[in-house]
């Protein structure tokens, strides 16, 4: 019989009634003589209402008081997935990630898996038990509680499955599986059959919210194939595996949306070297991550300069800057949260060409101005107008004939 890690999203465990319906999918698969350790995330919303609550005491929190408050979601959801399989007499036991040696490094609020101690999870799995863990979080050498980054409970399954050498990752969610774009937003979006690595990485670090994109670099580089699926259905979902060649057949195999950065724009930038590198340099100092960047050419002395990053970072970049504005010698600084990044995602992209003009031209023809461009190897983002944002997505799943409709 194999070994499984199956993860539960928040939205799957959401109330009592349906961590039964979780309970009773688990209790199926351990009948049958499955081995399971289950990864679950917080109920429903609620890490989003733990950051609201902070946001109500504090505009600054300390990031590692934030993750002292947002671990305790997960806490909450293993408890009752215990209690629930032990109403079915199903034997299971709920962990934190400390308690089953989920170790990080201490960049609280996105830390990084450095070592799974398996041994008492194995002990329990010997014992019988299906083996629940908190997603989302871990513990750094120093004994402090840390988690890895929004939606991490993805991650906490892939890593599990590597260090357990699991037969099967499977994540469960509240779609049947990757779509084209998301189903919420395109009704005729159609379900992928298989993705790759690659792609899949390119749409969720682009937006795609579905899977959590550190999650999908580590099942990469340890080649371990993920089976995203609902967890309302026994259908199959979407494979996420390694790239074949039949996979370039399919020039564009998604759109995504990000409605999550804000543009910067640098007015007056003097026009000499180690400017751009001073600026750039300290916004990674400040651990602020820059996606676009954009540097007009100026026909004076002066140029602008305008990039994008985390809306939740802007107001840190602002004030990162303003410290430099002197020494650098740039005369303004402002800031547009109302932008969407559209980005169209394939592999198909590296042996065909035109894909970038057939994008500007779908829209065109929806009169939607691009702002901003950059392009990956298998990418291509547009910044357009937040208003704008649904319109391109619909325009662009459209226009590559990425829908269902036969
Ligand atoms: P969970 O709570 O299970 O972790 P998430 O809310 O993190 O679930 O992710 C699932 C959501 O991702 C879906 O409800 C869907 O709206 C969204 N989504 C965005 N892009 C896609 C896509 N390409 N395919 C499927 N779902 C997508
Ligand atoms: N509960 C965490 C979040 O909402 C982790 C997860 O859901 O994967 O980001
Ligand atoms: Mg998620």
């Amino acid at each position: 019989m194999s070994l499984i890690v199956q993860k539960f999203g928040g939205s799957s465990v959401a109330n009592a009634d349906r961590i039964k319906n979780v309970a009773s999918r688990v209790a199926r698969y351990y009948e049958e003589g499955h081995s399971l350790v289950v990864v679950v995330s917080a109920l429903g919303d609620t890490t989003d209402e733990l950051v609201d609550l902070s946001g109500q005491i504090t505009k600054n929190p300390s990031r590692r008081e934030m993750d002292m408050l947002l671990s305790t979601g997960e806490q909450i959801s293993v408890a009752l997935l215990a209690m629930a399989l032990h109403e079915l007499k199903c034997g299971a036991i709920s962990f934190t990630g400390a308690q089953v040696g989920i170790r990080t490094d201490s960049s609280f609020t996105k830390a990084r898996i450095v070592d799974i101690s398996t041994d008492r999870i194995r002990k329990e799995l010997k014992a019988n038990k299906v083996v629940i863990v908190a997603g989302f979080q871990g513990t750094s050498s120093d004994h402090e509680i840390t988690t890895l980054g929004r939606g991490g409970s993805d991650l906490t399954a892939v890593a599990l499955a590597k260090a357990l050498d699991a037969d099967a990752c499977e994540i469960y969610t509240d779609v049947e599986g990757i779509y084209t774009t998301d189903p919420r937003l395109v009704k005729d979006a159609r379900k992928i059959a298989r993705i790759s690595y690659e792609e899949m990485l390119e749409l969720a670090s682009s937006g795609a919210q579905v899977m959590q994109s550190r999650s999908i670099e580590v099942a990469g580089k340890f080649d371990i194939p993920i089976h995203v699926r609902s967890s309302f259905s026994l259908n199959q979902g979407t494979w996420i595996v390694k790239e074949d060649k039949s996979m370039e057949d399919v020039l564009i195999r998604g759109v995504s949306l990000s409605k999550n950065e804000a543009k910067l724009t640098l007015s007056g930038v003097p026009n000499r070297p180690g400017v751009a590198a001073k600026i750039f340099k300290t916004l990674a100092d400040a651990g602020i991550n820059v996606d676009m960047i954009i540097q007009n050419i100026g026909k004076s002395t002066d140029t602008d300069i305008s990039f994008t990053v985390p809306r939740s970072d802007a107001e840190s970049a602002v004030q990162a800057l303003k410290k430099i504005a002197h020494e650098t010698g740039f005369k303004g600084i402002s800031q547009d949260p109302n932008i969407a990044k559209v980005s169209v995602v394939g592999i198909g992209m590296r042996s065909h060409t035109g894909v970038a003009a057939a994008m500007f031209e779908i829209l065109a023809k929806h009169k939607i101005n691009i702002e901003m461009i950059s392009t990956s190897e298998i990418k291509i983002s547009c910044v357009v107008k937040k208003k704008d944002a649904e319109k391109a997505v619909k325009a662009l799943h459209d226009g590559f004939k990425l829908s269902g409709k036969k």
